[in-house]
């Protein structure tokens, strides 16, 4: 069964914008993951955690034959070909990937927790998928009008890549 599914892509260390390029080209160069659409990238404060560069973010939506675990697995395995630093929560890192949603799916597994628990509140999420896709809504509530609300969308601008 195919589904529709909405991942998360975010880098602040080494070449962000290649490295979320290729992360994209990673993720999508595999039989059962097909992308559908793709944001702009953002660049963004990071939220929490020690004081670390600042963030480019984006989201793409892929169609999936993956079952979520096996999307959470290939979305690590990217990660993890990006020697993601995992040892300081919430610190720097080269890429991380989340599963924003599946489907219609609600899940609360610490594990893999759907929609994602802090992407309803989280600006860097939130914009860069309401300009891919502006009917978008996430826990009943369009993207675009979580994003406006957000409190990290001040730090928050498009990314325009230096030439
Ligand atoms: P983080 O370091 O913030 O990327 O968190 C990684 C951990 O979050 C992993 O252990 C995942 O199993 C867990 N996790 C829970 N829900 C999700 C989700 N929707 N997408 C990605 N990782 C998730």
């Amino acid at each position: 069964m195919t589904t529709r599914a909405v991942l998360a892509l975010g880098s602040n260390l080494g070449e962000r914008d290649d490295t979320l390029a290729a992360g994209v080209e990673q993720l999508v160069d595999h039989p059962q993951v097909r992308l559908s659409k793709m944001s702009p990238m953002v660049q963004t404060k990071p939220v929490g955690g020690p004081e670390q560069p600042d963030y480019l973010n984006m989201v793409i939506e892929v169609e999936t034959d993956f079952e979520p675990y096996a999307l959470l697995a290939h979305c690590q395995g990217v990660e993890q070909a990006h020697h993601r630093r995992r040892a300081v929560r919430w610190g720097p890192r080269t890429l991380d990937v989340d599963i924003i949603t599946y489907g219609d799916l609600v899940c609360d597994d610490p594990q893999l927790t759907l929609p994602h628990p802090r992407a309803a509140q989280r600006a860097f999420v939130l914009q860069p998928w309401a300009w891919m896709d502006n009917s978008a809504q996430v826990a009943g509530r369009p993207v675009a009008s979580l994003a406006a609300e957000a409190d990290d969308l001040p730090g928050l601008k498009l990314y325009e890549r230096d030439v």
